[in-house]
């Protein structure tokens, strides 16, 4: 998690809040992720945040199996998804809601909401994503 006086703030805000914001660039519309203060394409420091749905699709995942720092609130296995945010491109990471333990396949179009991740004395706000 970013330090919440970073770039992203308004992001780890938004998720607190059960949205998704993500940022864009007014100046020539590039979606902008990481969150920075200047468009990496054009220079425009002109960058808003708009509330994307959070859908998407699967690039990428991994089911861990073996526990590692602060996940100790987690159950084993847990899956882990790269979701390619619709429409914008943005890449998120979250985890799956994975009851039946089935491999999710790449390209497969998933839905998130907002939850949370227990990691140690916090909760994480944390996309939980679900097969569509
Ligand atoms: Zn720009």
């Amino acid at each position: 998690m970013s330090n919440v006086d970073g770039a992203d703030a308004p992001y780890w805000s938004g998720l607190a809040e059960g949205r998704l914001l993500l940022p864009r660039c007014t100046a020539c519309e590039t979606w902008i992720w990481p969150a920075v203060s200047r468009c990496g394409h054009c220079g425009s420091d002109a960058i808003h945040w708009i509330e994307r749905a959070p859908n998407g699709r699967i690039f990428s995942w991994t089911r861990t199996w073996h526990r590692f720092g602060l996940t100790e609130h987690l159950d084993l296995p847990f899956v882990s998804i790269v979701a390619t945010v619709d429409d914008c491109g943005i890449r998120l990471l979250g985890r799956l809601d994975d009851p039946d333990q089935v491999d999710p396949v790449i390209g497969e179009p998933i839905s998130g909401r907002i939850g949370a991740t227990r990691a140690g004395e916090r909760d994480i706000p944390t996309i939980l994503w679900s097969r569509s």
